[in-house]
């Protein structure tokens, strides 16, 4: 979330690998905003953008019954993803891509869904729901989740932390009114549990670092990161009720029949 030099990046993505999640998430709140749309057609055809190890790809291929396509810029993540869509037979409605969230190639609105869990803020939120719309259908849903402030006023710890590694980050009033700014009508919206942090993401992750550190014991860059996260971590341990990932689930508007005047 921060600006970051490749070098980082690079050990970032390294922290990551192996992991069945690089973010908080968990497969109930992916059903959950999945259930939360209405009007669904029998097989969708869904967009997951940011899919990373691809924990929510498969569960939303398990659930829709129709075709995901799982798009990611760093191929470790994407090459996990394919052992595990082999594994649950899922073959054959995943399908992977490498590219950029910043320059999606496709046609417009040949889309039902575009889901992204933990990455919209590499493009900027109201980059991605302004950029993005036009792959959707008529009508068609955008599913996110983003790291949003849950009170109008945080204490001033993790208020002074996200000012340097997040300074966009903003309440979830807020966002849902960039939603429909940006065309897209409110289905619901909902913060992931503790649990979708801890278990599934803060536990392995913590796990992760003590391999990671006896790898790289005298890189700056690797020390430094550690012990980012590990601040990172023991700030959300303190403060969960402040902030927390926001799924949004989001209905593309229709263009008006008519202006009145
Ligand atoms: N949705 C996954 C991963 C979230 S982490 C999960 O919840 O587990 C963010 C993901 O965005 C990573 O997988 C990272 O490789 C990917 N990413 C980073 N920059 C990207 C870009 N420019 N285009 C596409 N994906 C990108």
């Amino acid at each position: 979330m921060r600006q970051t030099s490749a070098g980082v990046i690079k050990l970032l993505f390294e922290l990551h690998e192996g992991l069945s999640r690089a973010g908080p998430g968990s497969d109930e709140a992916t059903r959950r905003a999945f259930r939360m749309i209405p009007r669904l057609s029998r097989s969708p055809v869904i967009l997951d953008i940011g899919c990373g190890p691809g924990a929510q790809t498969l569960e939303l291929a398990r659930l829709s019954g129709g075709r995901v396509i799982g798009l990611d810029i760093h191929l470790p993540f994407l090459a996990h993803l394919m052992s595990r869509r082999r594994e649950e037979a899922l073959s054959g409605r995943i399908s992977l891509i490498q590219g950029s969230m910043s320059a999606l190639g496709f046609k417009p609105g040949v889309f039902d869904i575009i889901w992204s869990e933990g990455a919209i803020y590499i493009h900027g939120f109201d980059e991605g729901l302004r950029t993005w719309r036009s792959f959707l259908k008529e009508g068609g849903v955008c599913a996110v989740s983003e790291l949003s402030w849950l009170t109008k006023d945080p204490p001033s710890e993790p208020s002074t932390f996200f000012s340097d590694v997040y300074p966009g980050m903003r309440t979830v009033s807020e966002n849902l009114a960039a939603c429909r700014k940006y065309g897209y009508n409110i289905i619901g919206h909902f913060a992931l549990p503790d649990d979708a942090w801890e278990k599934n993401y803060y536990r392995p992750l913590a796990r992760r670092l003590k391999t990671f550190g006896s790898k790289h014991p005298d890189d700056p860059d690797a020390l430094a990161l550690i012990s980012a996260t590990r601040r990172e971590i023991a700030l959300f341990r303190k403060y969960s009720t402040a902030y927390g990932y926001v799924f949004y689930v989001l209905r593309k508007r229709g263009r008006q029949p008519f202006t009145r005047f």
